[in-house]
C-alpha cells in the first residue's frame, strides 16, 4: 500500500516487536493465573503506587512496552484477590484463562454488537438461547446480554412495567397512569432492584418490601395480602420479583408458589437469578429453584458462578414482543435493510439501552463448549457441598455462632467466644473481619441479620478447596481469640 505523506495509523510500525510482547503479555497473563494461590488474596495498595496513577495525561508516546511494563509493575500486583480459592467476599466469580482469551479475543475481531449482519449477532443468540435452556424457559423466549444482573433486572422491569401500563408510558409517562404501579419482592430482594423501579419513574414507595420466614424466603401469604391490599387502595399491582438465591444468605423463594400467585393475580412474574438460576445445572441441587421455568422474565449472572470474566450477564423475556416493544426505536439512521450488513430483522439494540455493544458473548460461547455445562453444574454443586462442609464446622465450634441457616453457599456466621452483648459482638466481629483482610489470607465479606453484625463467606469460587476452609476456620478462631482477650 502507498502511503501518503504525513498520514497515521495505530497499528504498530513494528509488528514482529508487538507480537513478541503479546506472547510475553499471554506468558505473564498466565503464570499470574497459575500463581493466583501463592498470594495473599487482597492486600491494601500502597501510597506510593496509588501516587503512580496522578501522572499528567501523556501526550507523547512511551510505547508498548513502556505501558506494558507499567501495567506488570503498578497494576498487576495490587488485585481485589477475586481471582483468589479464599476470596468468597459479596458475591463474585472467579474468571478463567481460556475466559480471558475469549475476551482478548472478541476485542480482536471488536464487531458493534447493536445491529447489523453479521455473524457475531448468530454468537449472541445461540449463548442467549443456551441461558434460556439453561433455565428451562420455552423456545419462543427472547433476551440479551448486559453487564450483569443490575442490568438484567432494569430491562425486565421496564418490559414488565409497559406490558401492565393501561397508557403508552413510552409516550405519555408515568405521570399519566391513571393508578400507580406497584412491585413486589421479599425483605431480601437486591437494592438494584429498588434503583430500576426508582429509575422507571415509580419512586421507591412503590416497591413492597413483603416479609420472609426463618429461613429468608417471601412468605406467600403476606405478598398474597399486599397485592389484595394495594387493589383495594386504588393501586395497581404489577410484578412480583421472586429471589433465586439472596445477596444475604442464599436464600430461594418458593418460586412455582410465586409463579402460581402470579397466575392466578395476573401479575409479571419475574426471577433475581443473579446467584441461583443457575443451580439448575446442578445434579444434587436443581429442584431448589423448581418453578423458574414459569418466570415471564429471568435475570442471570454469567460472571458470578459460571466464572465468565466480568462482565456477563443475560435477561430472558418469555414475550419476546413486549421487550422489542420496550426498547425498539428505528431513527433513519438506524434502518434495517432487505440485504447487505445493514439487513437482519432483530437487532440486539432493539432489546436494551445500548446501541453500541461489546462481543461479550464470545467469551461465553467459548467458555461453554470448552468445558461443557455439566462441569459447571457439578462445581455449582460443589460449592454448595462446601458452604454445607463449613456451616458444620462452626455448628461444631462453640466459639462460633451460625447467623442463618445455609440452603445454597452463603454461610453467614460470628465470632462469639465466651459471649458478650450485640453491640460487644459487632465491634468485634467487624474488627475481626478487617484484619482477615488486611492478613491476606482469606477474605469473606460481611452483613447484618436481625441487628447482628456477619461474616459471611459466599463461596462461588472454582479454585475453592476443602483445606481452605480449614484455614479461614483457624484464621477466625485466632483473629477471635485474640480480639476476645484484649480489654
Ligand atoms: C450480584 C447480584 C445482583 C447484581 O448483579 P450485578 O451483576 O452485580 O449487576 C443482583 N441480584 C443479586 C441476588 C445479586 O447477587
Amino acid at each position: 500500500m502507498n502511503e501518503t505523506p504525513g498520514e497515521e495509523t495505530l497499528d504498530p510500525e513494528d509488528w514482529p516487536q508487538l507480537r513478541a510482547l503479546a506472547h510475553r503479555a499471554v506468558d505473564d497473563a498466565l503464570d499470574y493465573l497459575q500463581q493466583t494461590r501463592e498470594r495473599a488474596v487482597w492486600r491494601p495498595t500502597p501510597p506510593e503506587v496509588v501516587a503512580h496513577f496522578h501522572a499528567p495525561l501523556p501526550h507523547a508516546p512511551q510505547g508498548a512496552a513502556a505501558a506494558y511494563q507499567d501495567f506488570r509493575d503498578w497494576v498487576m500486583p495490587w488485585q481485589m484477590g477475586n481471582t483468589h480459592p479464599r476470596f468468597w467476599g459479596w458475591y463474585m466469580g472467579n474468571g478463567t484463562a481460556f475466559g480471558a482469551l475469549g475476551d482478548f479475543l472478541a476485542a480482536t475481531v471488536n464487531p458493534n454488537m447493536g445491529g447489523g449482519n453479521h455473524v457475531a449477532n448468530e454468537v449472541e443468540t445461540q449463548v442467549v438461547d443456551w441461558c434460556r435452556q439453561i433455565v428451562g424457559m420455552p423456545p419462543e423466549t427472547g433476551g440479551l446480554l448486559v453487564s450483569g444482573a443490575s442490568m438484567a433486572n432494569f430491562v425486565a422491569m421496564a418490559v414488565a412495567r409497559n406490558h401492565a401500563a393501561t397508557v403508552d408510558v413510552r409516550a405519555a409517562g408515568v405521570a399519566s397512569l391513571p393508578r400507580p404501579l406497584v412491585f413486589y419482592a421479599s425483605t431480601e430482594v437486591h437494592s438494584c432492584l429498588q434503583k430500576a423501579i426508582e429509575l422507571l419513574g415509580h419512586g421507591s414507595r412503590a416497591f413492597r418490601r413483603v416479609a420472609v420466614d426463618d429461613s429468608y424466603r417471601i412468605d406467600p401469604e403476606v405478598l398474597t395480602r399486599a397485592i389484595a391490599a394495594d387493589r383495594e387502595a386504588g393501586a395497581q399491582p404489577c410484578a412480583v420479583i421472586g429471589n433465586a438465591g439472596t445477596i444475604n444468605t442464599g436464600a430461594v423463594d418458593d418460586l412455582a408458589k410465586l409463579a402460581a400467585i402470579c397466575h392466578r393475580e395476573k401479575l409479571w412474574f419475574h426471577v433475581d437469578g443473579a446467584i441461583g438460576a443457575v443451580v439448575a445445572l446442578a445434579p444434587n441441587h436443581r429442584q431448589l429453584v423448581q418453578g423458574i421455568e414459569l418466570a415471564d422474565s429471568v435475570a442471570l449472572d454469567l460472571h458470578k458462578w459460571l466464572h465468565i470474566p466480568f462482565e456477563a450477564g443475560c435477561v430472558l423475556v418469555r414475550d419476546r414482543k413486549a421487550h422489542r416493544a420496550t426498547f425498539s426505536l428505528t431513527p433513519d439512521y438506524l434502518k434495517h435493510a432487505q440485504r447487505g450488513l445493514a439487513s437482519g430483522a432483530d437487532w440486539f439494540s432493539d432489546y436494551g439501552l445500548q446501541l453500541t455493544r461489546g462481543f461479550r458473548a464470545l467469551k461465553v460461547w467459548l467458555s461453554f463448549k470448552e468445558h461443557g455445562l455439566d462441569k459447571y453444574g457439578r462445581l455449582i454443586d460443589q460449592n454448595i457441598a462446601q458452604a454445607m462442609r463449613l456451616a458444620e464446622f462452626v455448628r461444631a465450634e462453640p466459639e462460633l455462632e451460625l447467623l442463618a441457616p445455609v440452603s445454597l453457599n452463603i454461610v453467614c456466621f460470628r465470632y462469639r467466644g465466651a459471649g458478650g452483648s450485640q453491640a460487644q459482638l459487632n465491634a468485634l466481629n467487624e474488627e475481626l473481619l478487617i484484619r482477615l483482610h488486611e492478613s491476606g489470607v482469606a477474605v469473606p465479606s460481611y452483613t447484618t441479620l436481625g441487628g447482628n453484625y456477619c461474616l459471611r463467606a459466599a463461596i462461588a469460587n472454582h479454585r475453592t478447596r476443602g483445606a481452605d476452609l480449614s484455614l479461614l476456620i483457624d484464621a477466625v478462631l485466632r483473629g477471635g481469640r485474640e480480639l476476645a482477650r484484649q480489654p
